[in-house]
């Protein structure tokens, strides 16, 4: 149930290798045994990775965080006095984001200490989330070491908003399925009021997550937030077509729920109210008719104050059509005809297309992958996550598994030299998987 909070389960430290290495390092880091461990998922849906956190409070004020991957310098601070750095995103800095969310949610100053130990194995930078499993795990280790509760929910919003302080204006998909997954169902999520709702997946299908080994950093490039911003200026342009109040409009999503119409009549609107041809930052201005000063300041994150170039009717059609995309693959999974895996195939494929040319956050290597995936026996193949790198899903039969994964490995991984490390798990099957929770140690 959503109201419920995070769960929390007893178990042998000493019968879970993770765990019990985690337990060995931060005694050799901090000279002590962790008094509880949080762990919490990416997207997707992935069972065996995520990311894990040794948790000691400690007495004095100071915030020690350390990490089992080199490539992540220890890090300490003041809890008191929490910077988060937007224009260098490092890790630690994604801790800070799920820390400080909860602070202020319970409107504390003043907050004890703690060591922590991070060991994360979601690739990162690779649509899988891996920045959201960290804030939420971060959010759910404060929590549980101010000994407060919350509910999932709950947990999920602040740490959905709290993710925003990297400088990203991510929407908060991420952060509810990390909370809110349970273990052998997909979920729709849906906002307003957040809530997750069970979706069977066809039994005789897989999905299979390859990764294209192009990173993007979502904080560290403004892409990311230049498709927000688009989609924002969609929104009001919008609303302002319709008479409704547009300057409180932020989502594209609240046009339709103000007119009450349904999305394939939003797709109408959009088509009568937005040309296809890009708008430049003076054409908004005399849409809206505000300055470019307000424009900027008012409107635009920081890192999009200078873009000139806003396809607001591409990125609309994609956002309705995909949301509409969305509903009919509930509906097929609901219905389960007997071409279910073909279907729900088809709208994986118009979902990439949409991508890439309405919403263009594909790369070459994402299409290339993607088509390979298609040609050895997946009926549906799409990106995942923001885009612009990262990896693909597939949905492939069962019984062409074995064949499917031994090909893709050749065509796209082997033939390419592209990076073959393990611990990237470039390739693999990933079955619905539960959320974020607390392990105390039996
Ligand atoms: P993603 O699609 O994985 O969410 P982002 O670009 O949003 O990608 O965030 C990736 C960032 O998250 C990394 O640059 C790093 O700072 C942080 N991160 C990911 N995994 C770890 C980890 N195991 N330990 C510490 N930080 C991590
Ligand atoms: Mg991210």
């Amino acid at each position: 149930m959503a109201m419920e909070g995070p769960a929390r389960r007893r178990i042998q430290v000493a019968e879970h290798p993770r765990l019990l290495k985690l337990k060995e390092i931060f005694n050799s880091k901090f000279g002590s045994i962790p008094k509880f461990y949080v762990r919490a998922p990416g997207r997707v849906n992935i069972i065996e990775q995520d990311m894990l956190i040794a948790v000691e409070p400690v007495k004095t004020h100071t915030l020690q965080l350390a990490n089992t991957n080199p490539l992540y310098p220890d890090f300490s601070t003041s809890a008191n006095n929490i910077q988060i750095d937007r224009t260098n995103p490092l890790w630690h800095n994604y801790f800070l984001c799920g820390f400080k969310g909860i602070q202020e949610h319970f409107g504390l100053s003043n907050l004890t200490g703690m060591n922590c130990l991070v060991d994360g194995n979601i690739p990162p930078s690779s649509g899988l989330s891996s920045s959201s499993a960290l804030v939420c795990c971060a959010g759910l280790v404060t929590l549980t070491v101010l000994g407060m509760n919350l509910s999932k929910v709950e947990l999920a919003e602040i740490c959905a908003k709290s993710e925003r302080y990297i400088g990203t204006e991510g929407g908060g998909m991420d952060q509810s399925i990390s909370f809110l997954a349970e273990e052998g169902t997909a979920k729709l999520i849906e906002f307003s009021p957040l809530r997750a709702t069970d979706v069977k997946l066809p039994s005789g299908a897989v999905f299979v997550i390859a990764n294209s080994c192009v990173e993007m950093n979502k904080a560290a490039t403004s892409h990311f937030n230049v498709r927000v911003m688009e989609c924002r200026l969609a929104a009001k342009l919008l609303a302002k077509y319709k008479s409704l109040q547009w300057d409180k409009v932020l989502r594209l999503e609240e046009v339709q729920t103000e007119l009450g119409i349904s999305l394939e009549e939003m797709l109408l609107v959009t088509e009568d109210a937005l040309h296809s041809e890009p708008y430049s930052p003076e054409e908004i201005c005399k849409c809206l008719g505000i300055s470019l000063e307000e424009l900027r300041t008012q409107i635009l994150s920081p890192n999009t104050q200078d873009v000139l170039i806003f396809k607001l009717y591409q990125r609309a059609k994609h956002v309705y059509s995909e949301a509409a995309r969305v509903l009919q693959f509930k509906k097929i999974c609901e219905e389960a005809p007997d071409n279910i895996v073909q279907l729900l195939g088809e709208l994986m494929n118009q979902s990439h297309k949409s991508c890439r040319d309405m919403y263009e956050c594909s790369c070459p290597e994402l299409d290339q992958l993607v088509d390979i995936c298609r040609k050895f026996g997946a009926p549906g193949s799409r990106l995942t996550g923001a885009g612009w790198g990262g990896c693909t899903v597939s949905i492939v039969p069962a019984d062409k598994l074995p064949s499917f994964l031994a090909n893709v490995q050749e065509a796209y991984y082997q033939r390419s030299n592209r990076s073959l490390a393990p611990e990237k798990q470039s390739l693999f099957v990933t079955k619905p998987g539960g959320g974020a929770l607390v392990f105390l140690e039996a």
